[in-house]
């Protein structure tokens, strides 16, 4: 299918996610101006060379697909990527997509920030949660915790609300580091949270997984998968799973399809890779009531791979 969408624009119905689809993410690109050795892009053998080889979506397309959304007031559109402001649209669709939706960032900060206080609306970026709508990621050896810093000042200066995060490694000299640099913040009244590390380090696997064997499994299975996310990769597709996404595995849809709806991903769809799981996506945490047990994705009939017949998975 053709995806001229300014094209159609108007005659794309409404994705209104219901209540308890909880994520709603435009990777606008996978690109990214660091190389972090744990990235969970470049993981599970990504292959984030070809995904920049494949058309990404225009400016004027993620727009035409991000004013497709109704979204909750606690449900935001969230740019990820890679590094989303890479993008060569991106300070377009913060400005030109429909003004009642709320988005959150997820960035590395290596942005002028400048040119953003001066491109970006804030209101775009300003909504009632419990974290910020600006979730800067520091990566020790990467960037540069004074740089983020100083720009975090000057971002809060104009109004945008930003967070900082680090993640807690499990090698004892990176989580120290990572603690001090909580504390330098907590000094300076800046807002730095820990985040758990996820996946495999010297052999041992880091996180709390539903399901058993889901991540780094020994060998793959077969399973039937539903998600509660909306996740688009940077060509428009529309996937189950973070794991599918980065591998560009069975999209189940495109974003720009007339036929796409919050439906869509409610249904229990087969999955051969059972085992190669991305934490993202089956790690147990506290859904928006607070309640703990939730995750991303729901699994269930388990099974060998060899006792199921190969699937076929057309892409859409
Ligand atoms: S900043 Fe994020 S996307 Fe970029 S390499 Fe590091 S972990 Fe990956
Ligand atoms: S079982 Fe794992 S790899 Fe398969 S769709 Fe679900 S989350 Fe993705």
């Amino acid at each position: 299918m053709t995806k001229s969408a300014t094209a159609f624009a108007d005659e794309l119905p409404p994705i209104t996610p219901k209540e308890h689809h909880n994520y709603v993410a435009f990777f606008l690109t996978l690109a990214c101006n660091l190389h972090c050795d744990y990235c969970l892009n470049l993981h599970q053998n990504a292959k984030r060379s070809d995904q920049r080889a494949k058309r990404m979506l225009s400016a004027e397309d993620w727009i035409t697909a991000a004013n497709r959304l109704v979204l909750r007031n606690d449900l935001p559109l969230t740019l990820q990527g890679g590094e989303p402001t890479l993008h060569q649209g991106f300070y377009r669709l913060v400005n030109e997509a429909n003004e009642e939706i709320k988005m959150d960032l997820m960035t590395n900060m290596m942005f002028d920030v400048d040119a953003f206080i001066k491109k970006v609306p804030v209101e775009r970026f300003t909504r009632n949660a419990p974290y910020a709508a600006i979730r800067v990621s520091y990566h020790p050896g990467q960037n540069d915790i004074d740089d983020l810093i100083r720009k975090t000042l000057k971002m809060q200066d104009a109004g945008f609300r930003v967070g900082l995060y680090g993640i807690e490694h499990p090698d004892p000299e990176i989580r120290k580091h990572i603690l001090e640099i909580q504390e330098k913040c907590r000094k300076l009244e800046l807002d730095f949270r820990t985040k758990e590390f996820l996946g495999n380090y010297k052999g041992k696997l880091y996180g709390t997984f539903k399901f058993p064997d889901c991540v780094d499994g020994e060998k793959t299975k077969h399973c039937e998968c539903r998600t509660s996310e909306i996740l688009v990769d940077p060509a428009g597709h529309v996937y189950k799973c973070h794991s599918d996404l980065y591998k560009d595995r069975s999209p189940i849809a495109h974003i720009l399809d007339a036929g796409f709806s919050q439906e869509t991903i409610e249904e229990y769809r087969p999955c051969r890779y059972y085992g190669d799981c991305n934490p993202c996506d089956v790690k147990v945490k506290t859904n928006r009531f607070q309640v703990f047990g939730h995750t991303s994705v729901n699994i269930r009939n388990i099974q060998d791979n060899f006792s199921v017949p190969t699937e076929r998975h057309p892409t859409p």
